[in-house]
């Protein structure tokens, strides 16, 4: 990521990466909000001395990188109009529609915040996350633009670059990683690493260099080795890749094993991409059935998807002349997924075809539960003290459960059936008597796994929830739901009791 300097950059690079990935772009169009932006700008300088449009270019450039359709790049090229240039809103709104305008609207908002310290970690958080609730792509801009950002801190003063590394670390990639965007979490934290923690930038550096230090040549004749292994077992359309490791997950995983670079065992690391599931487990068999797997390092994330919907079967195996490598084998959809998380439900496969239909409401169900308890909060000292409260809620993690049909309905971990109840309705919730969890009768306070299949059964007749269901669940909309019934029946017992009460 380091070099990709903007002076490469140009608008016919970024129209020529638009097209490769969606030939029905207009790049016309996208040209023309380049040419708004830029006269809007005119006379402006970033700190590079540089002109200022090469800025909104650059974040453009981030989001055809996740192959976002063209209104997401338009709305990247016209992002710091409004906050920074005599033209409005209403101005982009006539010029290029309802849809970028609201985007533009979005990241303008979220970009107007003031504070410092504690306060003003909040107030992002908080921001973000009504944002993510209302229009994710916005979140995308605000990334692209971040990165961007990061990428060009050299010019700035050393007090501002290590507040917006910091942030960056500790709020937009954690968020970042909660949506699944691998790739843009990884670079998120590799811009922000070395202005953070300078010292610890410089020896990890060392470390993964060191450790990669003439293994290219090896790296290239394993590719072509394993390639040739999986196609001559019968696997069509493989693809055999190198894959280099970010540095400040690199970091974070020497910091686990105590610091012991031997303990490491993926620096060398292939990356197999493969038709289908079956593919997987099949290139899987071979690839132990040539090299011998290290114990214990057998991992299905896709039988057991990670709480933040990343998929892949990893495997680490004693290669030729001994060296220990790292595989993670995937289809092309989970490669997709895995390095653009939520993104790529708007993302557009090579033919030009949306690779999976999406719309605001693809939105993951915690981004709008945060977003409802922020809403709550418009006390600034309510803030603070929930600042923790909150924290955990970010990075807690999250259980994927499914109904009969095959729908999948996102908990928070320990969740149980109330809690599944009540995420589907209000009624099912009130009305639910019993459970089968994966085909066997089960409690309502079972407690649910990653994958669970979940039926409640229910008794129409049934007045609603049984108060002690507060004991247990998990959820802060059964809880609500649990404990609003409660109250409204004492409510009317008392008024029953009192004189002249119904
Ligand atoms: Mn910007």
């Amino acid at each position: 990521m380091e070099g990709a300097t903007s002076k490469t950059q140009t608008i016919e690079a970024l129209c020529g990466l638009v097209a490769a990935y969606d030939p029905k772009a207009d790049s016309k169009e996208i040209t023309r909000a380049y040419e708004f932006a830029k006269a809007a700008h005119e006379g402006q300088k970033r700190a590079s001395g540089e002109p200022y449009i090469i800025h909104p270019l650059a974040a453009a450039l981030n989001l055809a990188e996740m192959r976002l359709p063209a209104p997401i790049i338009i709305a990247g090229l016209l992002h710091d109009v409004p906050e920074d240039t005599q033209k409005t809103i209403e101005d982009i709104r006539n010029e290029f529609g309802e849809d970028v305008a609201d985007m533009v609207a979005g990241i303008t908002k979220l970009g107007k915040i003031k504070y410092r310290g504690i306060e003003r970690y909040i107030e992002n958080l908080r921001k973000m996350f009504l944002t993510m609730a209302a229009d994710v792509r916005v979140v995308f801009i605000k990334f692209a633009d971040r990165l961007h950002n990061l990428e060009t801190l050299e010019n700035i003063p050393p007090k501002k670059q290590f507040r917006i590394a910091l942030e960056s670390l500790e709020i937009f990639a954690p968020i970042a990683n909660r949506l699944g965007m691998g790739e843009m979490k990884g670079r998120l934290e590799d811009a922000s690493f070395k202005y953070v923690y300078p010292k610890e930038y410089a020896w990890v550096k060392e470390i993964s260099r060191s450790g990669r230090e003439g293994k290219q040549e090896y790296v290239d004749k394993l590719i072509v080795q394993t390639d040739h292994l999986l196609t001559d077992a019968g696997l069509g359309n493989v693809l055999v890749q190198g894959r280099a490791k970010h540095l400040y997950s690199l970091y974070r995983k020497l910091l686990k094993n105590e610091r012991n670079i031997a303990r490491i065992y993926d620096l060398i690391a292939l990356r197999i991409i493969v038709d289908n599931v079956a593919d997987c487990y099949a290139a899987l068999g071979i690839i132990h059935s040539k090299w011998t797997p290290l114990k214990g390092r057998i991992k299905d994330y896709i039988a057991q998807p990670k709480p933040n919907g990343y998929r892949s079967l990893h495997t680490t195996v004693f290669c030729e002349d001994g060296e220990i490598v790292e595989f993670q084998i995937r289809t092309k959809e989970m490669h997709a997924m895995n390095e653009f998380g939520i993104a790529a439900h708007w993302a557009y496969d090579e033919h030009g075809k949306i690779a999976l239909v999406g719309t605001k409401s693809r939105t993951p169900e915690w981004v709008h539960e945060l977003a409802d308890i922020q809403k709550e909060m418009e006390d600034k000292k309510l803030y603070l003290q929930s600042l923790e409260e909150l924290k955990i809620d970010v990075f807690r993690d999250r259980i994927f459960v499914f109904t009969p049909k095959g729908d999948v309905i996102d908990l928070p971990e320990d969740s149980t059936c109330v809690d599944f109840a009540y995420a589907i309705h209000t009624d099912i919730g009130n009305t639910c008597t019993g459970a089968k969890v994966n085909e066997e009768v089960a409690q309502l306070n079972r407690v649910l796994k990653n994958g669970d299949m979940v039926d409640i059964l229910v008794d129409k007749s049934r007045k609603g929830p049984n108060p002690d269901w507060a004991s247990f669940v998990k959820t802060r909309q059964a809880k609500s739901k649990v404990k609003q019934f409660a109250k409204s029946r004492i409510a009317s017992w008392i008024k029953g009791m009192m004189p002249g009460g119904k």
